[in-house]
């Protein structure tokens, strides 16, 4: 049982988690702060959060968990503000979408509160965002990945496997390069391929009468091209080196396509294609 969570960042995130353990009868308070007056004042009004902090010192003060839902460019901030405020026994996380970014900033920031700080991520999100986009069951059935490194705490670690799990998630715990190296290919490219090919039509003079004509595969494609531009900004900013690394394989990849349907090269097409319809077939 949480006694105080302090969520910072209450959107889809931090509100999600801050709903879900309300309704699972988790914690007794929810305090909440986001830098913007109209999200906080959201968040309260649709009963997200229980009290609005009107700084992130006020918000960690009493806290035993506090719960970092920010974009994570501010994460540093975040980091830096709170850290003269924190309870010594109190046990941070964070939802931030890559790692190694945010475990180094936590560890400038946090001092000796660093050993109570676990890194988080749990792998569910939509491509909405800001406090009404939060419900209680978007990490039913989801994994959380928990990136502990050598000087968290196992206590903390423990703690906030269990909180997790009462969300209905399903914790694993990975290294930190690991994670940053997996979700760069499941989450970060594919946001970028969708970002860069609506994007790219947007430019064309004729957009909306190409637009007019997406059947199904494009929206089901083009979806998370629709998630926030600040967050993914931050977020191919602070895992450049992963996404950097699999773009250049990428582009070898479409590189040979173009290659095979410049040569009428039938034969190379549908070995690339039915070998990624054979892998998705049998994973999803
Ligand atoms: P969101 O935009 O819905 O919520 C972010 C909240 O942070 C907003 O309420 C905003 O007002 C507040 N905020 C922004 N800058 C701030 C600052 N400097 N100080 C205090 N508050 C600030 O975003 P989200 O989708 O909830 O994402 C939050 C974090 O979770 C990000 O780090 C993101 O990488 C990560 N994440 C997102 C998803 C997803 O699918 N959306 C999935 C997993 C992890």
């Amino acid at each position: 049982m949480i006694n105080r969570l302090a969520v910072i960042g209450v959107g889809l995130i931090g509100g999600s988690l801050a709903l879900s353990l309300k309704s699972k009868g988790a914690v007794n308070e929810v305090i909440g702060y986001s830098r913007s007056e109209n999200a906080r004042q959201e968040a309260l009004a649709l009963g997200v959060i229980d009290k609005a902090a009107d700084s992130i010192a006020e918000a960690v003060a009493e806290a035993d968990v506090i719960f970092v839902a920010v974009p994570m460019g501010a994460m540093a901030a975040v980091f830096a503000d709170m850290s003269e405020h924190i309870r010594p026994e109190a046990i941070i996380t964070d939802g931030g979408s890559a790692k190694a970014q945010v475990v180094l900033a936590a560890r400038e920031a946090l001092g000796n509160n660093f050993k109570q700080f676990v890194p988080g991520h749990p792998i569910a999100g939509t491509e909405k965002s800001g406090p009404s986009a939060a419900f209680a069951t978007l990490y039913e059935d989801h994994r959380v990945v928990l990136t502990p490194v050598s000087d968290t705490d196992t206590a903390a670690t423990a703690k906030i496997k269990a909180m997790w799990q009462l969300t209905g998630a399903e914790v694993f715990e990975m290294d930190v390069e690991h994670h940053d190296t997996v979700l760069a290919a499941t989450s970060h490219l594919p946001h970028v391929l969708a970002f860069n090919l609506v994007g790219m039509l947007a430019q064309r003079d004729d957009c909306d009468e190409v637009l007019r004509y997406a059947a199904g595969g494009f929206r089901d494609f083009s979806r998370i091209a629709s998630s926030d531009a600040v967050m993914w900004r931050d977020i191919c900013l602070g895992n450049k080196q992963a996404i950097l690394d699999l773009l250049d394989e990428y582009h070898q990849g479409i590189n040979k396509i173009e290659q095979a349907i410049k040569e009428e090269d039938g034969e190379y097409l549908i070995e690339v294609f039915a070998r990624a319809k054979k892998a998705r077939d049998t994973r999803f």
